[in-house]
């Protein structure tokens, strides 16, 4: 007997809206269906667990066949099947959900029920112009029912043939939509959904290459391979095993540098495993992103808004059924539980890391270089990161020594204190570039730090902020002299005329384009005669905003230098001594020459000028 009739739903007509609803997303239908079928399975061993059911249960599995020719795709299990009354209840009045209803009874038995993805069974006729229904419920004398329906809201129902426990879903692909007719495109779809189920999902049968072509081989295409290692506890896994798990998420991969093993019950259910990998000292576009699973059921891999910004540089996986699917990404950001969840990854990653310091201070220095950027991100965009980080968080100096933040306070406040006692921490961006100015820092006693990765102007900012009575200065900032100024010290004394005649002199050898603020000072006489440096704040405030992008105010001012004139140095002293011959001048040009040399400001045409006066005097001292 063949029953008619409409398929229960308020909306004339359900299919062209879930058509267009999920335009984009046609191919998660397989998804929801094979989440079905693992469900239908879970739901028979959770009977016989409970002795529901007594007999053989037989080996649970879900298969996938297509059959390319006539665009038939099956999704095939051997779960708890459905009886007459439950296929009208549950597919025909469609808002009807049995989750619920079978949660509330074996609660305490069922770990995982996947759904909830709201659109379930429905999301076939996104690509189905066809599907049909084979079902025989697991109960005593249930009879077979077959439903049917062309995508109108008119579906047929009536007996099946079926013999065997469970339910067959088969779907004729719709024109529209023929990719998923196609083999290589199901087992593409299928790895990437299906690959940690907690139920084995076979499509059709592994290949062998035989006789010039391909054919199949009596093993079972196995889809879920690998083993979901975040389900298991972490007291049963070795290194290794996270290792290999690594490999199989991320096979292109080299080699992560640490992972965390999450777990939680209360108050949300989220594990996972998260991975720091390998950062270089740019900010790459990651390709490798966190992986997001509900109940083992891969749902995206875009978590924005489920992991804090710094902690999208992550790899692995994160699993919790409580974190909403199916809702706009601004409910997501307010949403109570997923900030709870943001939350708490934060905390267990600061720990882990804190735990790092603690117990594996070699292994955190050996890879500290990689690690880096990472944590620095991470201190300037989360505060609550920030507050626990200053105490694992690393300081390397140019020796390529190591030290916490507390490490290095006590280690340079004695020679880096200044007259007003304030701790100063020298630093070079570029010890290639700058090495001289880190030489004579080095030659006077002082430490310097290496920050040479692209967010430390920020994180500067940051360490004066969170370093009490603290500033930091590039090596290149000031005379080293001036670097860290111990005692008022008196300065040559210029008169008005004096400073005047000085600033314009000085001026004419230098190039435009540039400010200049000319100072007298006593350096000493093994310093050198003159010395261009680049005020702190200026040229870090400048390096920010380059970062941030864009033209704006402080990338707009020309760049502004400071000129030391080493009133103690003998070719100064000459030169003063005769301000107006063409010698002095001659010379005056080549000491400033010789101070653009070192800062790496010396070019072109000037340069090629440098060299040829340089070998003149060379051979004028020969024919002395
Ligand atoms: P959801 O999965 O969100 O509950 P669906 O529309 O996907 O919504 O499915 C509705 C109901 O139909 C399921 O809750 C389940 O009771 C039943 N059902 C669907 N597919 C199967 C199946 N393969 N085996 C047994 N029951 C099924």
């Amino acid at each position: 007997m063949e029953n008619k009739g409409k398929i229960g739903v308020t909306t004339e007509n359900i299919f062209p809206v879930i058509k267009q609803f999920l335009y984009s997303d046609h191919e998660i239908f397989l998804r929801e269906l094979v989440a079905n079928a693992v469900d239908a399975e879970q739901k028979m061993k959770a009977l016989a667990l409970n002795g529901d059911f007594k007999a053989e249960l037989g080996e649970l599995a879900v298969r996938i066949e297509l059959d390319e020719a006539s665009k038939t795709l099956k999704i095939i299990d051997n779960g708890i099947g459905m009886t007459e009354e439950e296929v009208d209840r549950y597919i025909n009045q469609i808002a009807f959900s049995s989750a619920g209803e079978f949660l509330e009874k074996y609660k305490d038995r069922i770990g995982s029920i996947i759904g909830h993805f709201g659109l379930g069974f429905y999301s076939a006729f996104m690509v189905a112009d066809n599907v049909t229904i084979d079902t025989l419920s697991w109960k005593d004398g249930a009879k077979a029912v077959r439903w049917s329906c062309d995508g109108s809201p008119e579906f047929t129902m009536g007996d099946s043939d079926k013999t065997d426990r469970g339910t067959v879903i088969t779907l004729h692909i719709d024109d529209d939509d023929a990719e998923f007719a196609v083999k290589g495109r199901i087992q593409q779809l299928l790895d990437k959904y299906c690959k940690f189920m907690p139920v084995p999902v076979i499509f059709g049968k592994e290949q062998e290459w035989k006789d010039g072509k391909y054919v199949d081989t009596d093993k079972d295409n196995l889809i879920n391979k690998v083993e979901p290692l975040w389900a298991r506890k972490p007291a049963d896994l070795k290194d290794e095993d996270y290792e290999k798990f690594y490999k199989a998420l991320y096979p292109m991969s080299e080699e992560p540098l640490f992972h965390i093993h999450l777990n939680v019950d209360y108050p949300f259910h989220l594990t996972g495993i998260l991975y720091f990998p390998k950062i270089k000292n740019t900010l790459e576009v990651q390709k490798n992103k966190i992986q997001l699973y509900c109940n083992q059921m891969f749902v995206t891999d875009s978590v924005d808004n489920i992991v804090p910004d710094f902690l999208t540089l992550l790899h692995g996986v994160i699993d919790s059924p409580d974190i909403p699917l199916n809702v706009s990404r601004s409910y997501l950001q307010s949403d109570a539980n997923v900030k709870k969840i943001s939350g708490y990854i934060t905390k267990k990653v600061a720990d882990r890391l804190d735990e790092i310091f603690r117990n594996e201070r070699p292994a955190l220095e050996e890879k500290w270089d990689n690690l880096k950027l990472f944590i620095e991100y991470g201190m300037l965009s989360d505060e609550k990161f920030c507050e626990k980080a200053l105490s694992f968080c690393l300081l390397k100096n140019t020796e390529g020594k190591y030290f916490s933040i507390d490490e290095y306070k006590s280690s340079v406040s004695g020679g880096q204190t200044d007259k007003d006692g304030k701790l100063v921490l020298l630093y070079t961006t570029d010890k290639e570039a700058q090495y001289q100015f880190v030489e004579n820092a080095r030659n006077k006693g002082y430490d310097v730090l290496d920050l040479d990765c692209q967010l430390d102007s920020h994180f500067v900012n940051l360490l004066e902020t969170k370093i009490e009575n603290c500033r930091c200065a590039r090596v290149d900032s000031d005379s080293v002299e001036n670097l860290i100024p111990k005692e008022d010290k008196v300065r040559p004394q210029l008169s008005e005329d004096e400073q005047k005649a000085l600033e314009t002199a000085v001026k004419a050898v230098l190039p435009e384009g540039n400010d200049y603020t000319v100072t007298a000072d006593n350096l000493g006489p093994q310093a050198a005669p003159l010395l261009i440096t680049q005020g702190e704040f200026m040229r870090r405030y400048r390096e920010m905003s380059a970062l941030g992008g864009g033209m704006n105010f402080y990338g707009s001012l020309p760049k502004m230098y400071n000129i030391t004139v080493n009133m103690e140095h003998p070719v100064i002293a000459a030169i003063m001594a005769d301000k107006e011959s063409d010698e002095s001048k001659g010379l005056l040009k080549q000491v400033a020459d010789l101070a653009l040399l070192a800062n790496g400001m010396l070019k072109g045409k000037e340069l090629s000028e440098f060299i040829s006066r340089s070998a003149e005097v060379l051979s004028s001292t020969l024919k002395k």
